[in-house]
């Protein structure tokens, strides 16, 4: 067997490793259902979306920029009337959101602990630092990984960095994870793998193009075969 094509292995972790897209949309759901005096449901949530694309530059990807993003829809649909009794709901759904219990993805538990032996496995993640960080802690997962990256944008260059630091270069890693945009197309324009394993829910902000016949693509429909597919590799 070659020895060690691959060394290193990159995890996204919401929606690949956990449920998070769920939270955001129950949230949002609430969210219509609190101004649904003021607006119709698809107005309401398109605006939203557009103040989440507004703010994406200010405050990042997760949970604050989302509750922030809230707020400012409903002033925008209230005219500026919005009750100071909506924006307490607005922020207690974005407490609950923070404080949802960590509900882990089939077959990842027994991945990592198969493959975490032989590959440095990295978390690479973007969200709030706060909030990954406890969801890691409750996940349990945490000693499978070598290292853990929260980023802010998930770019070629972001993989090239992380996959120089704590690996072998981007050649010799693989990034796994459930978002075409962020996950899989900047990792195979760094030079790595990229397993796209697709979650049924996911943000519209993270849809992209398939790299179909792309020689270091590869698409699972759960984590299940990874290790396989991994140990093909070498
Ligand atoms: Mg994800």
């Amino acid at each position: 067997m070659a020895a060690s094509t691959l060394t290193t292995i990159g995890f996204d972790a919401d929606d690949t490793l956990w449920q998070n897209e769920q939270f955001f949309r129950m949230t949002e759901d609430r969210f219509v259902a609190l101004l649904g005096e003021h607006g119709e449901a698809a107005d309401i949530s398109g605006r939203l979306l557009d103040a989440e694309k507004r703010n994406l530059g200010f405050y990042g990807f997760g949970i604050k920029g989302f509750v922030l993003s809230m707020i400012e829809t409903a002033i925008e649909i209230t005219k500026g009337q919005v009750p100071a009794a909506v924006i307490a709901e607005i922020l207690a759904a974005g407490r609950e959101m923070a404080a949802h219990p960590v509900e882990t993805l089939p077959h990842v538990h027994e991945t990592l602990e198969a493959l975490s032996g032989d590959y440095r496995l990295v978390l690479i993640t973007k969200g709030d630092l706060f909030d990954q960080e406890r969801k890691l802690a409750q996940s349990g997962l945490g000693d499978f990984f070598h290292a853990v990256e929260i980023v802010s944008d998930k770019k070629a260059s972001t993989y090239d960095r992380i996959f120089a630091r704590h690996g072998d270069g981007a050649g010799r890693a693989m990034m796994v994870g459930n978002s075409l945009k962020s996950d899989v197309l900047p990792a195979l324009e760094a030079g790595a793998w990229a397993v796209h394993v697709p979650h049924a829910l996911t943000w519209v902000l993270e849809h992209a193009e398939e790299p179909a016949g792309h020689g270091r693509f590869i698409k699972l429909m759960n984590l299940g075969g990874l290790a396989e597919s991994v140990r093909k590799i070498g």
